[in-house]
């Protein structure tokens, strides 16, 4: 029989709408090719559900998406609804969207593709060739601890982690690993904070279930100065909700480009695939959005939710070869240009590429 599955997707405000239409071009192509069948439900979230139903994150939405195999999702916000009281506006139904979702880990690759590597800050022969994935906690830590308070004149937040927290998070980590150079680097302030040692010796006992995997520890400091002296050094980083905030944008720099780069979000028993960057209002509407990153998203749901290794993989390869090719969007049209393409032209050569072997 068929390989079936479900995908909820969310477009959104902004390139929302046009990104995800081509990360569904290029699913089209691969999963024809690869012989399964992908069924699309669409669901409103952020501005586009506020202007339809009043509401940033109607019921409807989160209830469709637990249905679903997969959720793939552009991106949310814009001025118009800036002014909004807080419960009313886009970024909260996307909270509200990862808190129903409960999708604990955060999972951002960075990923330097060889053609693009003067588009870093940083010199060619620190980042060509980095690989490496970023494991973030996403709803624990210091953001949700209580207690927290201010009362004007002192403020306080609690940085708490249980034990089955970091075991579920960092067995995320180690499957991951164990799919790539079975290397992890857990990041933490173990010298300093209590819950970071907790943290370490509770990664320590996961790692023993891993027995090809090797574990090395780094402290949040020196991880932040390493990110940029050595980034090929890493290969998976596992790390808290706070200190993961902080490296994955870091990290995210050393590919230059913002477009590019997808994120998992994922738990127990949901996935919310999208890319790193908002809906970029300035640039909406105009087919000059870059649709790599989202493109790329749909990659990282195939292995996760779908485990579809062999079409993710052809995704990615055909995301490099478009790029070794030298087609680009408008925001990388600086970088060894030999065409520069609109969104649906670079979505179409990417589905081609992705559809013959
Ligand atoms: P942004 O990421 O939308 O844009 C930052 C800059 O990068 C802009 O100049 C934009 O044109 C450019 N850019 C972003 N994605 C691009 C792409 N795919 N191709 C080419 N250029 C791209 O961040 P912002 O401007 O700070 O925020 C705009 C809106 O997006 C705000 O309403 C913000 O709240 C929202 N936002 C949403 C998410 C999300 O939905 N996950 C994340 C961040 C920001």
């Amino acid at each position: 029989m068929t390989r079936s599955y479900k995908i909820a997707l969310i477009k959104g405000d902004g390139i929302g709408p046009e990104i995800i239409e081509e990360a569904v071009k290029v699913l089209d192509a691969v999963s024809y090719a690869e012989g399964f069948e992908l069924k699309y439900d669409e669901y409103l979230l952020g501005g586009a559900a506020i202007d339809a139903t009043d509401d940033p994150a109607p019921k409807e939405t989160l209830e469709g998406v637990k249905q679903a195999d997969a959720v793939l999702f552009g991106a949310i916000g814009g001025e118009k609804w800036d002014n909004l009281p807080r419960e009313k506006r886009p970024e909260t139904g996307l909270l509200k969207l990862r808190k129903e979702m409960e999708v604990f880990a955060n999972i951002r690759p960075v990923t330097v593709y060889n053609e693009l590597v003067n588009a870093s800050t940083l010199k060619p022969s620190v980042v060509q060739g980095v690989d490496l994935i970023v494991v973030r906690e996403l709803i624990g830590g210091i953001y949700f601890g209580q207690p927290r308070g201010n009362d004007g004149n002192k403020a306080f937040n609690t940085m708490v982690y249980s034990k089955p927290e970091i075991e579920r998070i960092a067995r995320v980590a180690f499957d991951i690993a164990m799919k790539r150079s079975k290397r992890v680097c857990s990041v933490d302030k173990a010298n300093v904070l209590d819950v970071s040692q907790l943290w370490r010796d509770t990664v320590e006992e996961i790692a023993k279930e891993y027995p090809e995997v090797t574990l090395t520890h780094m402290y949040v400091d020196n991880a932040a100065m390493q990110l940029i002296r050595d980034p090929k050094q890493f290969d998976v980083i596992l790390t808290g909700n706070i200190f993961g905030d902080i490296l994955s944008d870091e990290a995210s720099m050393l590919s230059g480009s913002i477009g590019l780069l997808p994120s998992a979000s994922i738990g127990e028993k949901f996935g919310l695939y999208e890319p790193i960057h908002g809906s970029a209002p300035d640039i909406a509407g105009q087919g000059i959005a870059n649709p790599i990153a989202t493109i790329a998203s749909a990659a990282m749901m195939l292995r996760y939710a779908l485990n579809e290794e062999v079409a993710a993989g052809r995704i990615e390869q055909a995301i490099k070869q478009t790029l070794s090719e030298g087609y680009r969007t408008q925001d990388l049209s600086s970088y060894d240009a030999k065409e520069v393409c609109s969104t649906s032209e670079i979505g179409s050569i990417i589905a081609n590429y992705a559809a013959s072997k």
